[in-house]
């Protein structure tokens, strides 16, 4: 039997967020690797006798370094096995599926890539934030926290980011300052409205919200857990009127996917 990897994206954390697909393929699979934001619930969905190995890499807690990782899911593939490869959100949004495919093609492995729904769009929608919406913003960018302002060896325009209508900052979290601050100086007004949105779309959601200038100060008083995402721009303005979700209720998304668990669609 000839293997195949299915890099699979998660979706945002609420496990009901997954794709069809990406259920379906999770539930064949023999082998599952998955990253640290998967949500629990779904790798329960994989076989009983199929081997979960974690390989979740948080903010400076790498539990297996990149290079492991691309050799342990080449290795599974070779020997002829499923392999699901999960990643949390988006598998192409910040979540190395570019290595990982380009190792499976080297070695003349098969692979598909099955599209999640990423955090960057899922955590403003939790919070009622339109990324776009006419007469406010007609653009939206995404950009990693990592790459912050000042960092040597940085490859980000700060300055063109700037003038973006909606600015979302994942991987931000510990640098929330240094951003602020840099978008302001790049001429970004200091009342422009600001949101950090944590653990989004669990029922451990919180939302902070403050102009761009005020949201450091806002953030240290409600010291927010990771993963979090920076949403940046006047949508954010709406969001507060727009705010529909009620954390507590997303006992319902897991009774929908309870009941999802009865069949293969
Ligand atoms: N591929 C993922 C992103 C990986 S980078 C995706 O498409 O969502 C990891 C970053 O994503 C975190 O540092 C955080 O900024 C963001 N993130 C992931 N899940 C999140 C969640 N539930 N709530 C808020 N931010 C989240």
């Amino acid at each position: 039997m000839s293997g195949k990897a299915y890099l699979i994206g998660a979706g945002p954390g609420r496990p009901d967020l997954i794709t069809v697909r990406g259920l379906n393929l999770l539930r064949q699979a023999d082998v599952v690797l998955y990253d640290w934001l998967v949500a629990p619930q779904l790798v329960d969905q994989a076989r009983p006798n199929a081997v979960r190995i974690f390989v979740g890499k948080a903010h400076d807690r790498h539990t297996l370094e990149q290079d492991t990782i691309t050799d342990l899911l080449v290795e599974y593939v070779r020997a002829g096995h499923h392999v699901a490869r999960l990643k949390g959100g988006d598998p192409s949004v910040f979540g190395h599926v570019g290595e990982e495919a380009q190792a499976l093609a080297s070695a003349g492995l098969a692979f598909e890539i099955v599209p999640g729904v990423s955090s960057a769009l899922a955590a403003p929608a939790y919070a009622g934030i339109p990324v776009t919406s006419r007469g406010y913003s007609t653009a939206f960018a995404v950009v990693t926290g990592h790459e912050a302002p000042g960092k040597a060896d940085s490859t980000t325009d700060w300055n063109a980011l700037a003038h973006i209508p909606t600015l979302i900052v994942l991987m931000g979290l510990h640098r929330v300052d240094l951003v602020c601050t840099t978008l302001i100086a790049a001429g970004r007004a200091a009342s422009t409205p600001a949101a950090v949105i944590s653990r989004a779309t669990t029922r451990e959601q919180r939302v902070v919200r403050a102009t761009l200038a005020d949201l450091p100060a806002a953030l240290r008083e409600a010291n927010l857990p990771t993963p979090a995402i920076l949403v940046i721009g006047e949508v954010v303005g709406l969001g507060a009127t727009l705010e529909w979700f009620v954390p507590s209720l997303v006992e319902e998304g897991f009774e929908a996917f309870e009941r999802l668990e009865q069949r293969t669609i």
